[in-house]
């Protein structure tokens, strides 16, 4: 085998998902994430079904603990940053739902509350496609270490609500650009 394996994989993206999501979308967040971040993105071996997180109270899922379930999980360490994605409504303690949420070098997406189904309306497999595209690189922007950004058209920009996840869609303005390239 050419090369060093484990340099490779520290400078890979690995994508994770957890319980049952379609793999189509996967790859194509793959694809979408390699344009981005210009770097590796491998798809790795799956979780189960996140039940552990689930609470029967809010039914909904508890993202934090999901994220701490990849920040454990040894087989994921050699990799320079893991995105989880779960096809369940998640929940900080504070909040109505969150689309995502990350910690260290693990970040943690959810693609239910981005399908147009979610509220009444017809499926639209692209714009779904953009948004967990948008998320993703959102999350994996706080992994390396952006904040927020005052720019409504920068994906670190706060999403309330799709309204916000659609107007931003997955580009960096320049200044977060800068922050991490
Ligand atoms: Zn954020
Ligand atoms: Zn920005």
């Amino acid at each position: 085998m050419k090369g060093n394996c484990k340099e490779y994989s520290k400078r890979s993206i690995l994508l994770v998902s957890i319980g049952y999501v379609n793999l189509t979308m996967i790859q194509i967040l793959r694809d979408g994430l390699k344009n981005v971040f210009k770097k590796p993105v491998e798809i790795g071996k799956g979780l189960s079904e996140p039940d552990y997180a689930y609470n029967k109270k809010r039914k909904q899922y508890h993202s934090t603990t999901i994220l701490n379930a990849l920040l454990e999980d040894k087989e994921y360490t050699a990799y320079e940053k893991v995105l989880g994605i779960v096809d369940h409504d998640l929940y900080v303690p504070e909040l109505n739902f969150v689309f995502g949420e990350a910690s260290r070098g693990v970040a943690i997406i959810s693609i239910t509350r981005l399908r147009q189904e979610f509220y009444g309306l017809a499926p639209d497999q692209a714009l779904l496609q953009r948004r967990v595209l948008t998320e993703a690189v959102h999350e994996l922007g706080h992994t390396y270490g952006l904040g927020h950004c005052k720019n409504p058209h920068c994906v670190m920009f706060f999403s309330n609500s799709l309204i916000d996840t659609d107007r931003k869609g997955p580009e960096f303005c320049l200044k977060c650009e800068s922050k991490i390239f």
